[in-house]
């Protein structure tokens, strides 16, 4: 059976155009003393600014500014029953990608990664590029059990995707530690921190285990999600 070809996401153009735009016309109406329109046009402006504050500009997802803010509002609001899950997410061997490839079919490979990262994600749910190759999902009002199948799915989407079609020997692998907390909120800001770390050490677990494995926390024991190869 041929395999399917690979339909990469394309690099996203910025909004700076628009940016740009918003901006000479205001420059425009107030210099003919329109200063209502003026306003909001640098409304528009600012708007597209503060929006693209929070994408990381390779791959588009969003940043870890994002990511503090948001986890820090979700921790210290969160009334939900089922609680939150936070997987931390790092490409396996990817200096060696890199190496191979070329630092650009790597930046291709990130852009990629993050797109398969942010299918299917449930109403609520986002993803972000945590740094370097390492991304965060965040999701909220999810059981443990869902959680796990999520961080399962996001993995085995990852590994099935036809990469060599990309280039030819290209073979791409995510680790994922996967922590979930349904401790009711105490508002302290050290709480993503602290969900953050254990999810940091569950991956760590995960890369351990082999790579291409999700990893989490069953009571007091790590456990590894078992695949087929
Ligand atoms: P491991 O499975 O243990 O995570 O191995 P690794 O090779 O992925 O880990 P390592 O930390 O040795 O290498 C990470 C690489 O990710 C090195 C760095 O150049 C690359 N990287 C980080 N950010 C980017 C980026 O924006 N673009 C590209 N192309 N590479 C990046
Ligand atoms: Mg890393
Ligand atoms: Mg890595």
């Amino acid at each position: 059976m041929s395999q399917p070809k690979a339909a990469l996401v394309p690099s996203q153009a910025g909004p700076s155009d628009l940016l740009a735009l918003h901006e000479s016309i205001a420059g425009l109406l107030a210099t003919q003393g329109d200063w209502r329109r003026a306003y909001q046009h640098l409304r528009a402006a600012f708007d597209i600014s503060h929006a693209g504050s929070l994408r990381d500009s390779l791959t588009a997802s969003y940043n870890r500014r994002y990511l503090d803010q948001r986890l820090h509002g979700l921790l210290a609001d969160h009334q939900g029953r089922d609680g939150i899950a936070i997987a931390l997410i790092d490409l396996d061997l990817f200096k060696h990608v890199n190496d191979t490839f070329g630092h650009l079919v790597g930046d291709d490979v990130l852009r990629q990664v993050a797109a398969l990262l942010q299918e299917g994600l449930p109403t609520g749910a986002f993803c972000a590029r945590y740094g370097g190759e390492e991304f965060a999902l965040v999701l909220p009002d999810v059981d443990a059990d869902t959680a796990v199948k999520m961080a399962e799915d996001a993995r085995a989407r990852v590994a099935r995707f036809p990469w060599s079609s990309l280039r030819p020997g290209l073979r791409v692998t995510i680790s994922v530690g996967i922590a979930h907390e349904t401790r009711p909120a105490s508002g302290r800001v050290t709480e993503a921190e602290w969900q953050l770390v254990r999810a940091d050490t569950l991956l760590y677990a995960a890369k351990r285990a082999g790579r291409n494995m999700v990893a989490y926390r069953d009571r007091e024991s790590i456990q590894i999600v078992e695949h087929p190869q």
